[in-house]
């Protein structure tokens, strides 16, 4: 098998270490990437920081260019990126066309968006003092980004960072999930194509006890992470001084109230619960349910959840396949093990086969089991009982997570109380946690993590905003 090179300042290059990425369904080998040396990686970062300048400084019309490009490319190679995908991260191949297409947008939006970065100028002699002046107010890139993705949406959440960071001139070192370079590493090959400047871009998979360097390096004043919470909190504590962006875990709640149209509720909290297997950091892992509809949304979510289709991620009838490994699996059946083991009732699902855990649904959970306070990042839900909005919405409070609840309601009154009363970066009303578009803002309070992606919330998290003064005038 071919060894996949890295990418080091645009260009395709080998280490002297390689890493092998298996499919998490079968356990074959998908790809064998080379691993960047030490110097490699100081070679990366001194490129990003000297060519920091030249891509401030980028015309306009070839950032939007540049990222038209890869939208276009993306859309090209989408069939084959879709199968890389399911292949090294066991993403079932609907799920896995989805991403790529998200991706898709996610670069034709930045591309349209990097020109409507106009800068704004303000009148200043609203005071006598200030007679004569003007205000002209632009957004600089803070530098080069160091962005660090996750396994879950290896194509996605890498597309997160790097098209705002073309879009505002910033260079960018992508360190993508050792489980999961190859998506990162294809994206390396289009962003190759479009002649930006060198240094622009290196795509370096390195293990995780050598991305310290990467993190402490002053040239990189930026880190854009997306993982779970321990690692975010550790490397935000080991940098404090730089600017640090959190996207990070949840166990993030569905409410269904009494005026929810139930059906659709089930449906959506039966695929979402368990897309991805589950292991989405908007998944729905806490069902709160009003009393008074509790038996009649119950009838229809197990059947609901026993009709997803489990299995092979390549067919293109899967919609639930294996976890990112078969560890990954056990440990979740070890938490649905323990809540049942104090008390809680398994409704359906709690096997597991290999990598794949059936989808499962349990009730009565003491709300200190780890799968209700903790992450699960598997296909596991749990049943929660309200008498009323109130105890729904702090039902949903109590998380130390906070990144997006779902409400399903028909009432617009319910709707703006829940937006007043849920702790959580988005509030979806009639749909599950889990829906996201790609440009609008998306994060976290309390331990979901700080700072906003979303294409425009990204571009502003990338920049800081510098004035000029003119005077005289
Ligand atoms: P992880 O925290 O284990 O790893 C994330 C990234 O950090 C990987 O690239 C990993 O190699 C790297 N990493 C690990 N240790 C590091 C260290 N010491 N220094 C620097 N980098 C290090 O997370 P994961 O298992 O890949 O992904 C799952 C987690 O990501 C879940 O908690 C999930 O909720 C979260 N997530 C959050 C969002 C969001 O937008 N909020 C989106 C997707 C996933």
């Amino acid at each position: 098998m071919d060894v996949r090179p890295f990418w080091l300042a645009g260009r395709p290059t080998s280490g002297d270490a390689e890493l092998t990425v298996t499919n998490p369904y079968d356990g074959s080998v998908v790809a064998v990437c080379s691993v960047p040396t030490e110097s490699q990686v100081a070679e990366a970062v001194a490129a990003a920081a000297a060519v920091r300048k030249e891509a401030a400084a980028l015309p306009i019309h070839v950032r939007a260019e540049a990222l038209a490009h890869v939208s276009r490319r993306l859309a090209e190679r989408a069939d084959e990126i879709a199968h890389l995908i399911t292949a090294e991260n066991g993403k079932p191949i609907f799920w896995a066309r989805g991403e790529v297409n998200r991706a898709i947008s996610t670069f034709r939006f930045a591309a349209e968006e990097t020109r409507r970065q106009g800068g704004e100028t303000m009148r200043l002699d609203t005071e006598a003092a200030a007679t004569g002046r003007l205000a002209y107010i632009s957004r600089v890139p803070h530098g080069p980004i160091l962005a660090i993705a996750p396994f879950n949406f290896p194509l996605n959440l890498v597309a997160h960072k790097v098209a705002p960071a073309i879009a505002v001139g910033a260079p960018i070192i992508i360190k993508p999930a050792p489980a999961t370079p190859i998506s990162s590493l294809v994206l390396g090959e289009i962003l190759a194509e479009t002649g930006l400047p060198e240094g622009m871009f290196s795509v370096l998979p390195v293990p995780n006890d050598r991305a310290a360097d990467l993190v402490d390096d002053p040239r990189l004043p930026v880190v854009s992470f997306t993982g779970s919470s321990p690692v975010g909190y550790a490397i935000m504590d080991r940098v404090p001084r730089k600017h640090v962006t959190l996207e990070l875990g949840g166990n993030a709640a569905a409410v269904v109230l009494a005026d929810a149209d139930l059906d659709w509720a089930a449906s959506r909290v039966a695929l979402f619960s368990n897309y991805q297997a589950g292991q989405s950091c908007i998944a729905v892992q806490r069902v709160i349910v009003e009393e008074s509809v509790h038996d009649d949304f119950v009838s229809r979510l197990v059947p609901a959840v026993e009709a997803l289709v489990t299995g092979d991620p390549a067919d293109e009838k899967t919609q639930v396949g294996p976890l990112v490994s078969v560890a990954a699996a056990e440990r979740v059946e070890q938490w649905v093990n323990e809540a049942v083991a104090a008390g809680a009732r398994l409704l359906t699902g709690g096997t597991r086969d290999g990598a794949t855990v059936a989808p499962t649904v349990l009730t009565d959970v003491p709300r200190d089991a780890k799968v209700s306070r903790e992450e699960v990042f598997g296909p596991v839900m749990i049943i929660q009982t309200v008498s009323g909005v109130d105890e729904a919405f702090a039902a949903v409070n109590d998380s130390r997570y906070g990144l997006q609840a779902g409400v399903f309601t028909r009432s617009l009154d319910n709707a703006f109380r829940a937006n007043r009363e849920i702790e959580a970066g988005g509030v979806i009303i009639g749909d599950v946690p889990s829906y996201r578009a790609d440009q609008m803002p998306y994060g976290g309070v309390k331990e979901s993590g700080s700072g906003r992606e979303g294409l425009r919330s990204a571009m502003a998290d990338f920049t800081y905003e510098k004035v000029m003064v003119l005077t005289g005038l």
